[in-house]
């Protein structure tokens, strides 16, 4: 039982030292940040939907928000507005898709919790456009300026 205990925690630690977005949030790693908060951390997502394409997610490393207690997810929701909003604003989009992939089966590539919001306009071809774009030169600054100028 002890043997079972350390070795489910020994898995936790390995999966956190691992965690691409635990390494972003650290500083470890470059990204487009456009959010922070205590217990939050949101930033574009380097291969978009569509552009403005940002990710929400918790400081702390949990792998789906199932693993996460209610009040931590509540708190993850209400970033998740807040940053949605922003975009809206700063974006001037007609519409958003906000969604988190859980698990493989689900989609889900990186195992650390985090919301995808796209932003979407009237003009799109589809509902939710399947394929990706990407941004030109240091396009991607200007997204983030905008978005982070907008949160409030
Ligand atoms: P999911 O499939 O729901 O786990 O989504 C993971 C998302 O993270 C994908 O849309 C990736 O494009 C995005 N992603 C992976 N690595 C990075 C990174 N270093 N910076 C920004 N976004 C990333
Ligand atoms: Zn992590």
């Amino acid at each position: 039982m002890t043997d079972c205990i350390q070795r489910k925690s020994e898995i936790s630690e390995h999966t956190i030292k691992d965690c691409v977005f635990c390494k972003i949030i650290k500083g470890d790693m470059p990204c487009a940040k456009i959010y922070e908060d205590d217990e939050h951390f949101a930033m574009l997502d380097i291969n978009p939907i569509a552009k403005g394409h940002a990710l929400v997610m918790p400081k702390k490393h949990a792998e789906t928000p199932l693993q996460m207690d209610d009040e931590s997810h509540c708190r993850l929701q209400k970033a998740v507005m807040k940053v949605a909003k922003g975009i809206k604003e700063g974006l001037l989009c007609d519409g958003l898709n906000i969604f988190v992939n859980i698990k493989k089966a689900g989609g889900q590539e990186v195992p650390h919790v985090h919301y995808h919001i796209v932003p979407r306009f009237i003009t799109d071809d589809q509902p939710f456009k399947a394929g990706h774009t990407e941004y030109v030169d240091m396009e991607i600054d200007k997204f983030k300026k905008k978005i982070r100028e907008a949160i409030k």
